[in-house]
């Protein structure tokens, strides 16, 4: 499966940098983004779980391109709030909203709740489908807690507040970004893709 170009369906820079530092090196393949190959009209992202979101992106950006085509769904789940944002962790406080306006929703809604009670997690799942219609499924997760205020300028998202359990109580905003590979959610996930990928070459 080596020297094809594969498109990373996702119109989010960061998710393109973390997917194509990892996979690059491993699989051969030449990464391009959903923007590089056209104008395309965003799917109705509307499944009720990660998996089921990325499938629907990586299918809709292998059709609409004629490329493999790889789709990271991710989110994160805050038990305070029974597991929200969780799929709807990109539009928390609105269609349009902005890393910044999630984030203040997410502090604001979790301002009355102590240390021991504003546990999450980073959820990943990834959804690689090939021109011959075979799939390659690999999920990922991230445990840890909530801070009480924006720290860091890594990452992206909710990293800013996100505080892993393997961090030494850093965000994953303050930590570099290898650290962020070697611990997160998406580096699980990307790990695992790594194991199928190699068993099926
Ligand atoms: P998606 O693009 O629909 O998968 O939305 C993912 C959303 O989850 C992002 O917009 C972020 O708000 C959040 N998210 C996912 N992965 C991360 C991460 O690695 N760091 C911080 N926030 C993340």
């Amino acid at each position: 499966m080596a020297e094809k170009t594969v498109v990373i369906a996702t119109n989010n820079e960061h998710k393109l940098e973390e997917i194509s530092r990892m996979l690059a090196p491993v699989t051969g393949w030449h990464f391009v983004s959903l923007g590089s190959c056209g104008d395309f009209p965003e799917p109705v992202e509307d499944a009720d779980n990660f998996e089921g979101n990325a499938r629907i992106k990586a299918l809709a950006a292998c059709k609409n391109t004629g490329l493999a085509a790889l789709a990271d769904d991710s989110g994160l789940e805050v038990d305070a709030l029974d597991g929200a944002p969780g799929v709807f962790s990109s539009r928390f406080a609105g269609e349009d909203a902005s890393d910044a306006d999630n984030n203040a929703k997410l502090l604001k809604l979790l301002v009355d709740v102590p240390e021991e009670q504003r546990t999450a997690r980073f959820v990943c799942t990834l959804v690689f489908v090939d021109t011959d219609g075979s799939e390659l499924v690999a999920h990922g997760t991230c445990e840890g807690k909530i801070g009480y205020e924006e720290r860091g300028m890594n990452g992206f998202g909710y990293d800013p507040l996100f505080v892993s359990d393997d961090c030494d109580g850093l965000t994953t905003a303050e930590v570099a970004p290898e650290k962020k590979d070697a611990i997160s959610h998406r580096g699980e996930a990307l790990r695992q893709f790594i194991r199928e990928f190699e068993k099926r070459a």
